[in-house]
């Protein structure tokens, strides 16, 4: 069976936006930022499946005053995340694994940042048609700026060539085994990618570094922005009175 299953991560600190409150859970439009990208996959032809992965001690608040409060019926789990972005989506990872039980060749992880609310489900559809073909693809837009690669003294070293830079967004979508055993090597690496000081930012980098998957990009949305700090808010907040 065709199993499309969403992480959506709200861990995260959130400590950028320089709020009490935590920036998944803060209002936009009356409604906590969580909600939005709930609610696109609530209504997905595509997504089948919600895990929500949340702070440690959250659980409880999120399923009564977000799950329950506006019936979100696809939400299967909500699990503790950890603390890294990565740790956050192996739980969810590991969350799935404990209730699949039939067959995963058909199974398919969107990972999402529950700080992205604008994703639409033309985005959805085009991943969707993607991954069945290619295994691995993530939501991405060309870069408007030029992007200069810096050395550790804050001096140019390269500038890449603009009309090859993407952006990279979310959702990212893998099928289950392979996105599973990508986390698994990463979390076995773990202290070795630290000691070489890489950070791991991404999903694509984590299947691009340990497997020999393509990773495939799929047009987003300039609209599909990380709620970060406080004047994304403030964009978001014009982006909902002009939709
Ligand atoms: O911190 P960053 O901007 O990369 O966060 C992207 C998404 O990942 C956010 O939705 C955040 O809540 C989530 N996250 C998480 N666990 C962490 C860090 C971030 O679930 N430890």
């Amino acid at each position: 069976m065709d199993k499309n299953i969403a992480i959506v991560l709200a861990a995260g600190s959130g400590s950028r936006m320089g709020t009490t409150r935590k920036k998944q859970y803060l209002l936009l439009n009356d409604k906590p930022m969580l909600y939005y990208s709930l609610h696109t996959f609530e209504e997905s032809k595509y997504i089948t499946d919600i895990i929500l992965v949340v702070g440690a001690g959250e659980e409880d608040y999120v399923r009564e005053e977000i799950v329950k409060l506006y019936s979100f019926q696809k939400v299967r789990e909500i699990v503790h995340g950890g603390k890294e972005r990565y740790h956050s989506v192996h739980a969810g990872i590991q969350a799935i694994s404990t209730y699949i039980t039939d067959s995963t060749d058909n199974c398919h992880v969107w990972i999402h940042d529950g700080a992205r609310p604008f994703i639409t489900e033309k985005i959805l559809e085009r991943l969707y048609g993607t991954v069945k073909e290619t295994k691995a693809c993530v939501t991405a837009m060309p870069v408007k700026d030029t992007i200069k690669i810096a050395d550790g003294d804050g001096y140019i070293s390269t500038t890449p060539n603009r009309n090859l830079v993407w952006q990279i967004q979310t959702p990212q979508v893998f099928a289950y085994d392979l996105v599973r055993e990508a986390y698994e090597t990463l979390l076995q690496k773990e202290s070795t990618l630290a000691h070489r000081g890489i950070a791991v930012t991404d999903d694509a980098m984590v299947v691009e570094t340990f497997t020999n998957q393509k990773v495939k990009l799929v047009k987003g949305d300039y609209r599909n922005i990380k709620i970060t700090t406080p004047e994304d808010l403030q964009i978001a907040d014009i982006f909902y009175k002009t939709d």
